[in-house]
């Protein structure tokens, strides 16, 4: 019995050292891609309820990687934010996404109020340099600063108040909007939400798939719709994917709507025929 104790041991060190070694190789290939610039953007349509016209996109990154294909943010973002590899890959994503906006707004005339939403992770909005960042990517894309939407979690709000209220107020200053997304599944109180300067509330798709099956779902997502207009917010209800989810939404007085119902992520080629035919 002794020596299955020994040996538990020593397996259990050597999955560790199997999960060192891993990261570490998955490090120097982030790493690598980074140098390639193998991240590439995708965008999925927010639409307005209950039109469903298109009035912006979300910026997803996927890695394009050099053997095991389209990768999606689930599979290297944890990564990234460990090793800050986030800091380099989320300005990249910023500066080609408000570019392909930029051009959009160029090419389409009527489409020049297509706002972007852009993920920025805690790790992204605890760098000094965001704000250089984000000051470099409006000048040099020309963007309009009001169309650009910067998506931050509740619990990255909750971390630090104090410094987290002075970095919006920056970027609001520079007009670029803010909103919180996946709200609902973190803990922010309410009296804390009035202290941030916030524009846009982002519900979290936990709350819209029960919407239709489950009174307490809809009763929460009516909350926080109330609240959104109570406090003057925009709302956005993510992972829509059913028509009756839409109409209730729409019901509820939700601004915006994302989700496969509308639109899956699609490539910037793909995305731009959507942009077309709703503005052309
Ligand atoms: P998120 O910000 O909550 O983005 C929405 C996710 O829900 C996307 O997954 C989108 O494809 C998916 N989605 C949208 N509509 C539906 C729907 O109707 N049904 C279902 N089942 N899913 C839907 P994706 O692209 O895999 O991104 C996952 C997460 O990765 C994002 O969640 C975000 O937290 C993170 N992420 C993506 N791009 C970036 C980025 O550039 N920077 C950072 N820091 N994080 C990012
Ligand atoms: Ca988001
Ligand atoms: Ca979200
Ligand atoms: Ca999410």
């Amino acid at each position: 019995a002794k020596a299955t104790g020994r040996d538990r041991v020593a397996v259990f060190e050597e999955s560790m050292y199997a999960d060192a070694v891993a990261e570490a190789e998955t490090r120097a290939e982030l790493e690598r891609a980074v140098e390639n610039d193998e991240f590439v953007v995708n965008y999925q349509p927010i639409v307005d309820l209950p039109s469903g016209r298109l009035i912006g996109v979300e910026a997803l990154v996927r890695w394009q990687h050099p053997t095991r294909g389209l990768l999606g943010p689930n599979e290297f973002i944890a990564h990234t934010e460990r090793t800050g590899l986030i800091v380099p890959i989320g300005a990249r994503v910023l500066r080609v996404a408000c570019s392909q906006v930029a051009a959009w707004h160029r090419e389409i005339p009527a489409a020049d109020r297509i706002r972007v939403s852009i993920n920025l992770s805690a790790r992204q909005f605890q760098e000094p340099g965001l704000l250089d960042t984000v000051r470099e990517v409006l000048h040099d894309t020309g963007i309009a600063p009001e169309r650009v939407v910067l998506e931050i979690t509740e619990s990255l709000l909750m971390h630090d108040v104090d410094a987290t209220v002075v970095t919006l107020n920056e970027l609001r200053a520079m007009g670029v909007r803010i909103a919180i997304d996946d709200f609902g599944t973190g803990y922010s109180s309410l009296s804390y939400l009035r202290r941030f300067p916030i524009d846009i509330l982002k519900i979290d798709k936990a709350f819209i798939d029960g919407i239709t099956a489950n009174a307490e779902d809809a009763t929460l997502a009516e909350a926080v719709v109330g609240l959104g207009r109570a406090l003057r917010l925009q709302t956005v209800a993510e992972g829509i994917e059913h028509a009756d989810q839409k109409s209730i939404l729409s019901d509820l007085g939700c601004t915006y709507g994302q989700g496969y119902l509308f639109a899956r992520p699609g490539t910037a080629d793909e995305i731009t025929v959507m942009v077309r035919e709703a503005y052309e």
